[in-house]
């Protein structure tokens, strides 16, 4: 039997420490500390790591500061459309969605194309239509909707950008306090990995526009012999440089630490001028956290079994 790992995010960004106000800090950090408490719970109580990411991420999509599900960034037309995705590192087995409208919990629709279809993702339309086959909640588009979120991408669309939820364009009258995708990965008793990340967007994105979250292997990635890696930031540059695949690729090929891969898999985000993060577990039960933004939402469980929860650097 091995020990249990559980690390969550609520994403990567310009945090800025000054328009976050105490109250709304300490909301974030109750979240985090109740669904990582939860879900390691869950962990040591015997439940698959593939169980848990799901359940994590589930619960950080029903709270509506993160951009993901209920609360998540609107496109340019003013719609939530949602990607998410998960991988079973024991079978390498995954499954995601992609622009999804009214599926409540995206990942748990990610999770049903993996077990209950023989693809891997499905985009839009047909997405929401399984979703409703398999009986699985389906919502009005205005569930997803928040108020701080039309005037967050109100701004945007008036300052005609397409930005990361934690964007210095919302310095000013729009609020900036707000988190972002989120994610989940975990090592079980019997040492199998698993990943999961579900998230908005980017702000004032294209209608149809998809991100690195739903690409497994940008945005998602679980192999039992290597790692887990769930990834937030600008989805361009981590599906151009295949994030998550190159954290695992430098643990397999290239024999790095957990440590050492994630900040390199990084810096080639940054290379080519891309912000963002990363959480991932290894299978020794290694853990990195490493981001290049001014913050990541996170929270973590490692060999002492106690929760943690940090933004910026703590
Ligand atoms: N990676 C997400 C995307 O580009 C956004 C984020 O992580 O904040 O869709």
């Amino acid at each position: 039997m091995t020990d249990c790992r559980l690390v969550i995010h609520g994403g990567a960004g310009v945090i800025d420490r000054a328009s976050l106000s105490a109250n709304r800090e300490a909301q974030f950090r109750q979240a985090l500390q109740d669904i990582a408490a939860a879900a390691f719970e869950r962990l040591t109580s015997g439940a698959s790591a593939l169980e848990v990411v799901e359940s994590a991420v589930m619960a950080l999509e029903d709270f509506p500061l993160f951009n993901a599900g209920h609360g998540a960034v609107l496109n340019a037309d003013g719609i939530a459309e949602l990607d998410a995705s998960i991988m079973d590192g024991a079978t390498r087995s995954a499954g995601a969605v992609a622009a999804v409208r009214t599926s409540r919990n995206p990942v748990q629709l990610a999770r049903a194309v993996m077990a209950q279809t023989e693809h891997v993702l499905l985009a839009g339309e047909g997405g929401d239509r399984l979703a409703a086959e398999l009986g699985l909640p389906q919502v009005e588009g205005a569930y997803f909707v928040t108020k701080e979120r039309a005037h967050q991408q109100a701004l945007a669309a008036r300052l005609g950008k397409v930005t990361l939820d934690h964007d210095s364009a919302y310095n000013g009258p729009a609020p900036n306090d707000k988190s972002g995708t989120v994610g989940a990965v975990a090592r079980d008793m019997c040492g199998h990995l698993a990943a999961a990340t579900s998230t908005g967007g980017m702000t004032n994105k294209r209608a149809g526009r998809c991100g690195d979250t739903p690409i497994i292997g940008a945005g998602t990635w679980a192999d039992d012999d290597s790692c887990a890696v769930s990834a937030t930031g600008h989805g361009e540059y981590f599906m151009r440089t295949v994030l998550a695949y190159d954290v695992h690729a430098r643990l397999r090929y290239g024999g790095q630490s957990l440590i050492d891969a994630g900040n390199a898999a990084l810096a080639s985000v940054a290379a080519l001028g891309g912000t963002g993060g990363l959480i991932a577990v290894d299978r020794y039960g290694e853990i990195a956290m490493p981001f290049n933004s001014e913050g990541m939402y996170r929270a973590w469980v490692g060999a002492d079994g106690l929760v943690n929860v940090a933004i910026y650097t703590n």
